[in-house]
């Protein structure tokens, strides 16, 4: 997850214009109108039995542990700013780590490269093909590029997906399902954004980013205000982020996670795109390109520096994250995976 952009708070013309945007905000996640199409659930449900729960923080510390040696990005045009700790990215080592795991588990994934010099990007895909509607794609991402131990920005997304990929080879599934570990995030959406460009994404029906997926805390008062959102004062829930073009996914999601118990799940719609002036809070990892050029994409987050006091730091560390969380989250991805791809 970036560093957001806190100059828009600062004028009392975007005051006037933020107090129209919580109220439409809030009216939107207060009407619903439609209660979401329930179809599927069951199914879907069932495939996040397959989630191991034990499998999830070997990934998250393995990627600590090979992260620490690795060699870090060159940083040259990036500014390092608190919390903005540029030079200190690794990503090789993840590189390597993400595309043997989905080798392991019977995958032929595809390290594709994008752009050219030292800030070269490299995304890691793995396919599971579909059946009867294999030319739909429904996407997976998190971004693999870390700072220092990165276990929850981004180890524990980047598990959360391979657990994921791990357990849908049990079933099968009308479209297909792309797994994508995304590079370069921290500079600026690097990987994903050179991804779409590219025009990777066009056969894209609907997409689930993750970004921060594996801390928690029950204290009253521990889930920090992201202005113009309405939100639980205990940070012990998923944030589930959705625009226009997703807010079927989004509900759907919200809805399948919370009524099948699969974990603790809160839905925020913004408004049109997403992309008006909160995009800076809103869209700060690979959805936002998506979100640009219309693919339904949901997006998945702890809520990062509004949440977990290690964000961008040296303390972001494996003993940190609650893996119970963590493993709930990943069962919840698990079934909207399941259910938009369409199990069989
Ligand atoms: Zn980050």
């Amino acid at each position: 997850m970036r560093r957001e952009n806190s100059q828009y708070f600062l004028t009392v013309k975007h005051n006037v214009i933020l107090w129209i945007i919580i109220i439409y905000v809030t009216i939107i996640l207060a009407c619903s109108p439609n209660a979401p199409d329930t179809t599927g659930f069951d199914k879907a449900a069932r495939v996040a039995d397959d989630v191991i729960s034990g499998n999830l923080m070997p990934w998250v510390e393995q990627l600590a542990q090979v992260r620490a040696t690795d060699v870090t990005v060159n940083c040259e045009g990036f500014e390092e700013k608190e919390l903005f700790p540029a030079c200190d990215l690794t990503r090789d080592a993840s590189v390597k780590l993400v595309a043997e795991a989905f080798s392991a588990m019977g995958y032929d994934p595809d390290t594709i490269a994008l752009g050219t010099g030292p800030q070269t990007a490299y995304n890691v895909v793995a396919e599971w093909p579909g059946t009867s509607r294999k030319s739909e794609v429904v996407l997976v991402g998190s971004h693999l590029d870390a700072y220092y131990a990165g276990a929850d920005d981004n180890g524990s997304a980047v598990a959360a997906m391979l657990e994921a990929a791990r357990a849908v080879r049990n079933f099968s599934f009308a479209r297909t399902i792309r797994f994508v570990a995304f590079d370069l995030e921290e500079f600026g959406s690097i990987g994903s954004t050179r991804y779409v460009q590219a025009g990777y994404a066009d056969n894209v029906s609907a997409a689930i980013i993750m970004d921060m997926v594996g801390y928690a805390s029950n204290k009253p008062g521990s889930q920090d205000e992201i202005i113009g959102i309405s939100l639980p004062d205990k940070g012990d829930f998923l944030l589930v982020i959705g625009n226009n073009d997703s807010a079927e996914l989004t509900q759907r999601m919200v809805a399948l996670g919370n009524n099948s118990k699969l974990a603790k799940l809160v839905g925020v719609i913004a408004p049109g795109d997403g992309t008006y002036f909160l995009s800076s809070l809103l869209m700060r990892s690979d959805h936002g390109l998506l979100w640009y050029r219309g693919v339904p994409t949901i997006f998945l987050t702890d809520t990062a520096n509004f949440r977990n006091p290690h964000y961008h730091k040296t303390t972001d560390t494996p003993e940190t994250l609650d893996p119970t969380f963590l493993a709930r989250n990943t069962r919840a991805l698990t079934a909207a995976v399941a259910l938009f791809a369409e199990v069989q």
